[in-house]
């Protein structure tokens, strides 16, 4: 009787799923080529950018950080001041937008080649299993192996290792919003201290364990969204990881047999072998790839080997698979294109707006006084300043229309105001012969000069209030 190959996948359900819907377990084997020493390569960037990033200074300031209590974000060495939830939605929706049209363009590049799960993963926790528990085959026999002391060390090790591990990518990420300095006064010191830091860390802590260590590709799987919206943002023109059945096809007998009319694919598994998700790519395109190029290297490495040319699983477009030409830039692709850039203006917009200083006058429960036996009458306010700048002003107020401004004192308890934070309140009173009052209310323009440049910085109207008669 012929025994099923198993790697040969029940065409039904998943791979990472029996019969009964439990978990199977993956080992994908070690692969060697060119896109892995690409893969490599970028990863260690991106890995050695993550970590180095908060720790770096640039003009004195960390290099990347965001400061949600304050509303700063620093990058480069250049800080935006009290950037609000808005711009923040703005530039998080306008990276999201790109990377649809990345994907519209490249498929799920972002999987591959820069989600923080798949670099950590590929790069850093299947290496450290690799080295306690072995190769694939190793860890699958580890893993069928009833409890022994070899397998109880070797367990531990890796847990023990991955611990480490997802304690400093959490601590990195603490880094970023609270930056280095505080991080390691916060690191030195004792976690009541800081129980809010302490309990985001450790929870981030844990989920990269569990996540990185233990539920993997499940997470591309089930739980990713933009897993899920891969479908709707690719169309025949983008570039996925491809099996190319014209060529392949009819593959050999999954045991070996040679058949006279065979096409390239001699059936050696090996692209499933090695895929983190478990799928077989010669089913064609499919939710679970998540374009780690592994099977790409895997099949070259046997057509090298048969002499025959690469490439039978590539980068390629649905249109291309079928012979047609492939358009790089799509209706879609545009409009993605066109929202992200639509977007960030709109960042840029309100972000320029808002670093102009705005004015709020907040009149006091006493609306007025009237004093010196009727012939002055006070208004008293709140001013706020808001600017979200990083300049810092001194400031001085005049009433715009020149007539009106000889018969309206501005009293300020300081003089010059300095305008130095995101938002300051202060007392601000005007002083006013009543009969300047129309049926008890006048209105007037007040400008706001800086005293350095002598310029004026912003108006503001402020309705003056007194009595009717
Ligand atoms: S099918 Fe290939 S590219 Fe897709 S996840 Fe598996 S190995 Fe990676
Ligand atoms: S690695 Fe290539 S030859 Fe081997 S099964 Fe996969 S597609 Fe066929």
């Amino acid at each position: 009787m012929k025994t099923k190959n198993i790697f040969e996948l029940d065409p039904e359900r998943l791979a990472t799923t029996d019969e009964h819907g439990n978990r199977v377990y993956l080992y994908p084997e070690d692969v060697k080529g060119i896109w892995q020493q690409r893969r490599k390569i970028f990863y260690w960037f991106l890995i050695l950018l993550y970590l180095i990033l908060p720790w770096f200074y640039i003009n004195g300031k960390p290099a990347l950080m965001i400061d949600i209590v304050k509303h700063e974000f620093t990058l480069l060495g250049y800080t935006l001041y009290g950037v609000q939830p808005i711009l923040f939605f703005l530039l998080v929706a306008s990276g999201l937008f790109f990377i649809a049209f990345m994907t519209s363009l490249f498929g799920r590049i972002w999987c591959g080649w820069a989600c923080p799960q798949t670099v950590f993963i590929q790069s850093i926790f299947m290496k450290v299993e690799a080295l306690i528990e072995g190769k694939a085959r190793q860890r699958r026999e580890l893993d069928k192996a009833p409890w022994s002391f070899n397998k109880i060390f070797r367990r531990s090790l890796k847990w023990f290792v991955f611990t480490i591990i997802s304690l400093h990518i959490a601590h990195t990420l603490v880094g970023y919003f609270v930056g280095p300095r505080e991080l390691l006064k916060i690191t030195m010191s004792s976690p009541t201290e800081n129980w809010g830091v302490f309990v985001a860390t450790m929870i981030m802590t844990t989920i990269f364990l569990l996540d990185f260590g233990w539920f993997r590709e499940q997470f591309c799987i089930i739980a990713c969204p933009y897993g899920r919206m891969q479908s709707v943002v690719m169309d025949e023109n983008s570039l996925v990881i491809a099996y190319d059945v014209k060529r392949g096809e009819p593959r050999r007998g999954s045991e070996g047999v040679q058949r006279s009319d065979e096409g390239d694919c001699i059936n050696c598994y090996n692209c499933v072998k090695v895929c983190p998700t478990g799928i077989d790519i010669r089913r064609g395109t499919q939710l679970e790839c998540i374009a780690c190029t592994q099977c790409i290297d895997a099949c070259d490495d046997i057509m090298t080997k048969l002499k025959k040319p690469t490439g039978l699983i590539s980068y390629k477009s649905e249109n291309e698979l079928k012979g047609k030409p492939r358009k790089v830039i799509t209706a879609r692709s545009g409009v993605y294109v066109a929202i992200s850039i639509a977007l960030v203006s709109l960042f840029i917009f309100f972000f320029n707006a808002s670093t102009k200083l705005s004015l709020v006058f907040l009149r006091s429960q006493n609306p007025y006084q009237v004093i010196e036996a009727g012939q002055t009458v006070v208004n008293h306010f709140t001013l706020k300043i808001s600017h979200q700048g990083a300049e810092k002003f001194k400031v001085s107020f005049k009433v715009q229309d020149p007539e009106l401004d000889k018969q309206i004192e501005i009293v300020t308890p300081v003089k010059p105001t300095v305008v130095d934070m995101p938002e300051k309140k202060f007392v601000i009173f005007f002083k006013f012969d009543p009969k300047i009052l129309v049926h008890g209310t006048r209105k007037a323009v007040i400008d706001v000069i800086d005293l350095e440049t002598k310029q004026i910085i912003t108006s503001k109207e402020v309705v003056l209030v007194g009595p009717t008669n």
